[in-house]
């Protein structure tokens, strides 16, 4: 679903990558653990394609990503790849039907349908019409959820995506995506310090000095 070689990232005189590869299974969850500073964001970013790494090559689904220009690269993951970040980014002027229809319009799929059933899984129906500022942490992370799903993509990438909520909102979120990932077999990369959600994870990759450190097997 998706694979990175040998990816290389530094920043002026810092290295924070150095020659890290993964691949990502359809229906797989994996989870990235590692220190503040280790460059697991930085990573993420570069998988989801929104910077390209000074070497080193992602693949989505098969097609390789990295040497795509911006544009055709931000059309090619709204198909393809999921993104959910600790702070939801839902646009705020548009209601929850539009934010989980973004990638979807993108993508050139114009049926709601889809839509709706995954607000209706994320138990959010009937509240597609609300726009974000009236929502709740915990609801807005489930819209982000929803529209990370909703152009069914062959990987979603997490960025601590319960980082912000408390610990009650954390676990159905979480609980959320890994099922609703499973149900559609979409891969899922799930950047945590939550211990607790890394037990949702099939295997889990430390990242330490700029590359994954052995696979050590979860125990959820
Ligand atoms: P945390 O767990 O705190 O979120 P992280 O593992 O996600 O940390 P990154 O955000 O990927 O870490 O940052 C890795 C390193 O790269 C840090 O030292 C950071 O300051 C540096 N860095 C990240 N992005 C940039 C940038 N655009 N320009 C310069 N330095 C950057
Ligand atoms: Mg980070």
């Amino acid at each position: 679903a998706l694979e990175a070689r040998e990816i290389h990232q530094s920043f002026g005189e810092l290295t924070v990558l150095h020659g890290v590869s993964l691949r990502v299974q359809p229906g797989e969850v994996v989870a990235v653990t590692g220190p503040s500073g280790s460059g697991k964001s930085t990573l993420l970013h570069l998988l989801g394609g929104l910077d390209v790494p000074d070497s080193g090559e992602i693949w989505w689904a098969g097609e390789r990503a990295d040497i795509l220009d911006t544009q055709a690269r931000a059309l090619r993951r709204a198909g393809r790849v999921g993104l959910v970040f600790q702070h939801h980014y839902l646009l705020e002027d548009l209601n929850v039907l539009d934010n989980v229809m973004i990638p979807c319009r993108l993508a050139g799929q114009g049926d709601t349908s889809r839509a709706h059933a995954l607000l209706s899984r994320v138990g959010l129906s009937g509240r597609e019409k609300s726009m974000p500022e009236v929502l709740s942490g915990g609801e807005r992370q489930r819209v982000a959820v929803a529209r990370a799903l909703a152009s069914g993509p062959a990987v979603v990438l997490a960025d601590e995506p319960t980082g912000s909520l408390d610990r009650a909102n954390a676990t159905t979120v979480a609980a959320l995506l890994v099922a609703l990932a499973r149900e559609e077999g979409a891969g899922v990369l799930l950047v945590t310090h939550d211990e607790r959600l890394a037990g949702y994870a099939d295997r889990a990759l430390h990242l330490l000095d700029g590359r994954f450190t052995e696979e050590a097997p979860v125990y959820g």
